[in-house]
Parts: structure tokens; C-alpha cells; sequence
């Protein structure tokens, strides 16, 4: 059982956050365990209805940026610590991260990512396409040219670390409204005042905008415009095998990706470049199609023919939110005290929630500027100081 309240939202809290996933509910508990005394969380669903409950939970550190491989290092270390710190299982397995390319012209940079991240400490190889078979037995590499192998890579169970934080939430203090929507984020003068929910109003200093596909649709209600765009992204999962996969393997260059779930089902996706950009939560498609169920038994039968004997049992869709450089943007914004935001995470916010949650939880409560979330602040679009990595895929 998730604890959560019940009854009507308090009349005041030190901070609300708006979103029940990873985002929202690793920041509350961080919040927490810094000292604030009465964090509340607002979820208009359910714990993890967003993008979180709908994402393939892969957790990797091969970026090509020192900015995601710092940020995906701490993240992993807060994984391998996360059943144990939140008293969860939350069935975080390291079988690492295969990532294969079918096109020469990507090799140079497979192999200036691997040296990057062995400086960061990164433990990724370069491999030919017939040590792949090393790793994965039955790959056919017949078309393949390299590969990167991070052997501390892996995936964890969404839904358990949701759940994990909840109860760890509760623990700590903080109080979670679920099927409770915020619909109005107040502030008068340059400051934050609170969320008006269809439960009432909470007064609060400092709101943080966890919405995650719907961020910024809320960030409108402080007249703050995010560039975010959401774009829906689905889910495979077979029939259950025994085990045969240890690592999730991803191609740079169609952008598959599957992995072997606990339960031995083959989980994965694949982005389809024909996906339109929405920005109206209203006009979200999150219905299942039986396109994106071709091109992925497609993709997934070139790649790992042995799968083409495999029943697929089921299909889910959900949105990434997705900036213009693929990167997430946190942080504030200057002239309104106490508003914050984590959002725009594309297809790595579940990955990246862990460490996002504890260093903007820090940056509030000590009003200390943390380096890696001024570098992602909203501002860096004015100022032009886009750095996208190169290996967004999925
Ligand atoms: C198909 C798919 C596969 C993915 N695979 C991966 C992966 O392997 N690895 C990875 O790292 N990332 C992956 N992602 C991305 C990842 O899921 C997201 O980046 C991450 O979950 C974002 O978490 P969040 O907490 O910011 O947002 P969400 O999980 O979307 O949470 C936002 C919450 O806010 C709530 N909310 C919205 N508006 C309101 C309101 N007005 N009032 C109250 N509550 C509100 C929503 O109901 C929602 O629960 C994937 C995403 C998809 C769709």
C-alpha cells in the first residue's frame, strides 16, 4: 500500500509540488530529507500515471556530453543505493548497455564518447561487431560496424521506484493529494503564493513544476514559456521467454531499443521520425498503433531474428517532453521568487530523476547555485548556448 492523504490539501505548505513521477516525488523527498518541514505533493492521477509509469526504464551513462555522463553517473550510484535508501525493492539490475551502429560514418564518434566517459570514469568499451556476440548470443551483426558495451548500465522497475519514493515520502513528512489537479499557480509582485487545486487552495513560497508532459501548460499560468514539445512514444512487450538478454540493446542507428524484463517478457521501443510535435495537452494521442507494432517487430526480427517466433502480448503509448536541444531544463527563472521547474527530460528523465531531485532540492533549500542545473537553465535558449549530445535515441 502507497500511503497517501486523504481529506482536503492542507491550507499552507513550505514548498508544492505539482506531479506524482519520478521528478516530482524524487525532489519532495529530497526536499524532505533537507529539512523542510511540510512538502506536499499534487498528483492529478495516479503515482506514476504520467510518463513515468509508461517508460522502458533504462538507466544508462554512454552520453556524449560531460554534462549527461556526470549526471547519469550519480544517478546510477543513487540506483545502486535506491532499495536500500528508500527500503523498496525497486529491482535495479545491471546487465549494461549494448549500443550497436549499422553506419561507419558513427564510429569516430562511438569512440570519442567511450574515451570521454573513461575520463568521467565510465567503464564503456569499444567493440567489434563479433564481440557483440559475447554479449548477446543470437544478435545477428551481419549488418552491424561497432558497438559500445557499459557493462554498469541497466534497467530498474518504474513502478517500484515510484512507489518506493512514496513510502519514503511518507516517512519523511510529506503529504501526496492524488487525483488532485493543480489549476492555477499563484504569485503576485515577482513571488510565488501558492497552487489553487479543485481541492482548494494551498498557500506555499515555493512551487516546483514536476508536470512532466504537461509542464509547460502549467508554467503558462506564471506566464513562463517553455519551448517544450510532447511527442508520443510507445512500448512493446512480448510473451514471457526464459532468460536469454542481459543487457538492453539500443541502435544509433534506427533507434531500437529492448531489453528482458524480470518476468522474461522482451520490452522495447523505437522512435518513428513521422511522429508530430504536440503542444496542447488537450490534442495528446497516447492511443496505441499498429504502425509503431510493425516497425518494431520489424526492426526487432532484423536485428534478433530468433524473436521472430515470439508472440507480442500488449502495447502502451506515452509523451516525451522534448526541448529544442534534447536536454532538460531546471531551475527558476529571474523575477519570480519561489517558482522552480525539472522538465524536458525527451527520453532520459527516469534515468535522470534521482540526482535531478537531489540537486535542485539542495539549490532550494540553500539558495547555493548548482553548476549542471544553471547550465540547464530555460535562459541558455536566449543566450544560445545549446549543446545537444549526440546520442539521443529512442
Ligand atoms: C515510451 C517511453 C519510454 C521511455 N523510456 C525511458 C527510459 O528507458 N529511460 C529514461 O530515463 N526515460 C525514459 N522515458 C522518459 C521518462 O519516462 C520521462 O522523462 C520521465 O518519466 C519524466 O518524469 P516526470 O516525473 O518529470 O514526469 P511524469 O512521469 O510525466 O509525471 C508528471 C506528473 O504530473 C502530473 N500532472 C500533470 N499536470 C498536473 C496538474 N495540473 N496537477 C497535478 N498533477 C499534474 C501527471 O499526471 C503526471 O503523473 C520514456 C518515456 C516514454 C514515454
Amino acid at each position: 500500500m502507497i500511503p497517501l492523504s486523504s481529506g482536503p490539501v492542507p491550507a499552507s505548505a513550505d514548498a508544492v509540488i505539482i506531479g506524482g513521477g519520478i521528478n516530482g516525488l524524487a525532489t519532495a523527498y529530497e526536499l524532505a530529507k533537507s529539512g523542510l518541514k511540510n512538502v506536499v505533493v499534487i498528483e492529478k492521477q495516479y503515482i506514476g500515471s504520467g510518463s513515468t509509469g509508461r517508460c522502458g526504464g533504462g538507466i544508462r551513462q554512454q552520453w556524449t556530453t560531460e554534462e549527461n555522463i556526470r549526471l547519469a553517473q550519480e544517478s546510477v550510484t543513487a540506483y545502486e543505493n535506491m532499495s536500500t535508501e528508500l527500503g523498496y525493492q525497486v529491482f535495479f539490475r545491471q546487465g549494461g548497455y549494448l549500443m550497436i551502429t549499422e553506419s561507419e560514418s558513427d564510429l569516430p564518434a562511438l569512440r570519442t564518447a567511450v574515451t570521454l566517459q573513461n575520463k568521467c570514469n565510465v567503464p564503456t568499451e569499444f567493440l567489434q561487431p563479433e564481440e557483440c556476440l559475447k554479449i548477446v548470443p543470437d544478435l545477428d551483426i551481419s549488418r552491424l560496424k561497432g558497438a559500445t558495451f557499459c557493462p554498469r548500465d541497466g534497467t530498474a522497475y518504474p513502478f517500484a521506484v515510484v512507489w518506493g519514493y512514496a513510502r519514503a515520502c511518507h516517512r519523511a513528512g510529506v503529504k501526496i493529494f492524488i487525483r488532485t489537479g493543480v489549476q492555477d499557480i499563484l504569485s503576485d509582485g515577482g513571488r510565488i503564493l501558492g497552487v489553487e487545486t479543485d481541492r482548494g487552495r494551498i498557500n506555499a513560497p515555493v512551487v516546483v513544476n514536476c508536470a512532466g508532459p504537461w509542464a509547460r501548460h502549467m508554467a503558462a499560468k506564471v506566464g513562463v514559456d517553455l519551448p517544450n514539445r510532447q511527442e508520443r512514444h510507445e512500448i512493446m512487450v512480448s510473451e514471457s521467454l526464459k532468460p536469454f538478454l542481459d543487457p538492453m540493446v539500443i541502435s544509433i542507428t534506427n533507434g531500437i531499443y529492448f531489453s528482458q524484463s524480470l518476468r522474461g517478457e522482451i520490452v522495447g521501443g523505437i522512435g518513428d521520425p513521422d511522429e508530430p510535435q504536440w503542444e496542447d495537452p488537450a490534442d495528446f494521442d497516447t492511443r496505441s498503433q499498429l504502425r509503431f507494432a510493425v516497425r518494431f517487430a520489424r526492426a526487432l526480427t532484423q536485428l534478433y531474428p530468433r524473436a521472430a517466433d515470439v508472440r507480442m502480448m500488449r502495447q502502451w503509448a506515452g509523451m516525451y517532453d522534448v526541448t529544442p536541444d534534447h536536454r532538460p531544463i531546471l531551475g527558476g527563472v529571474p523575477g519570480l521568487q519561489g517558482y522552480h521547474h525539472i522538465c524536458g527530460f525527451s527520453g532520459h528523465g527516469f534515468m535522470l530523476g534521482p540526482v535531478t531531485g537531489k540537486r535542485m532540492a539542495a539549490q532550494i533549500t540553500t539558495g547555493q547555485p548548482d553548476e549542471i542545473i544553471t547550465s540547464l537553465s530555460l535562459d541558455r535558449f536566449e543566450k544560445g548556448e545549446l549543446q545537444a549530445d549526440a546520442f539521443v535515441v529512442g
